[in-house]
């Protein structure tokens, strides 16, 4: 069995399990305001500004095999972007921690996506002052989500476009560093890769350079360098682990202006998320990239980064029978 057979497997061997669970958390559970409901029947009210304005920011760290991923990443990365749009965490982030692990301890669920919103929330900043203001903070989880399955990740059948009905959004319109939900060009590109018969947007500046897609940070390899922008896009978790495994490998690593053109003369090409990991892209506009398999450099940051989520330098375990986290943040 090769690193990633073993890893799916497992994954479903836990998932199976889950899927016969009756407990009324165990397909999600929602923090709003303090209590615990399923997922299910989780509400916002109307009238928050998240909503009615997208005045908001958000991120989604991950549980895998019992265990968070990076978890103090994804807060510090909340917590910054919190900053840049002048809305303050409600809650101090070791509390949101300790709430976390009692929703995953409660579920069950082993592998989990978890989310964290802070709105403006119930008053807008026309009329007021962004500092008077009330933020509001919503928490779910979730059973993990894959941006692209495992079927076609051990397929190495993952087609993308580049978009060309739609650009990113230039970040001296939206801060593409802080994770944010207005979400109108890469609800397009990924309508312009369903017609162009992909299932992954690659979005450009609108200049000939590559940024990110739905969700997701991109990789270019070529002559064993990996290439990834350094600008217009998320700072991604998975991106910086990618880095990291790299790195470890003695693999070259390059975080710059990558013009589309490198997509189109790669060797190899990937996609990475917290939501699904290193997804391998192996069809573009139409053509296979390079042989059309997934490459032995995107084999190797595959099996490294699922590697980092069993290594306790990046992990905190979950203990399920007490709801609490087995280690310290
Ligand atoms: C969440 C997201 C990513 C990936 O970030 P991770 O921290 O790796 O999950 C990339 N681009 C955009 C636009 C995102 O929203």
């Amino acid at each position: 069995m090769s690193t990633m057979e073993k890893i799916f497997s497992g994954y479903h061997a836990r998932n199976a399990l889950l899927s016969r669970s009756t407990h009324p958390f165990a397909q999600g559970v929602a923090w709003i305001e303090g209590e615990l409901v399923p997922l299910s029947t989780a509400q916002i009210p109307l009238r928050d500004q998240g909503f009615l304005h997208s005045d908001l920011t958000y991120d989604v760290p991950a549980v895998w095999d019992g265990r968070f991923f990076r978890l103090d990443e994804h807060l510090a990365r909340l917590t910054h972007s919190c900053t840049k749009l002048r809305l303050t965490l409600p809650l101090p982030t070791a509390q949101i921690q300790q709430i976390l692990t009692t929703m995953v301890a409660q579920s069950g669920i082993r592998d989990a996506f978890v989310e964290l919103i802070v709105t403006r929330g119930l008053k807008g900043v026309r009329g007021a002052k962004a500092a008077h203001l009330t933020n509001r903070l919503y928490m779910f989880i979730e059973p993990y989500i894959w941006v692209m399955p495992p079927a076609q990740q051990l397929a190495g059948s993952g087609r993308a476009i580049i978009a060309r009905t739609v650009r990113r959004c230039p970040p001296g319109a939206m801060d593409p560093t802080v994770k944010n939900l207005q979400w109108g060009d890469l609800t397009r590109g990924m309508m312009e890769a369903e017609d162009r018969g992909a299932e992954y947007p690659f979005l450009t500046d609108g200049d000939g350079n590559l940024t990110e897609g739905a969700g997701f940070n991109i990789v270019v390899v070529k002559n064993g360098v990996l290439f990834t922008p350094d600008r217009g896009v998320l700072r991604g978790v998975t991106r910086k682990s990618v880095l990291d495994v790299a790195r470890g490998e003695g693999i070259e690593v390059r975080v710059e202006v990558v013009p589309v053109e490198a997509a189109y003369v790669a060797d190899e090409l990937f996609m990475c998320t917290t939501a699904g990991g290193i997804m391998p892209i192996t069809w573009l506009d139409g053509v296979p990239v390079k042989g059309g398999e997934v490459g032995p450099v995107t084999r190797r940051i595959w099996d490294g980064y699922w590697a980092m989520h069993y290594d306790p330098a990046f992990t905190v375990e979950i203990d399920y029978e007490d709801g609490k986290v087995k280690a310290k943040l």
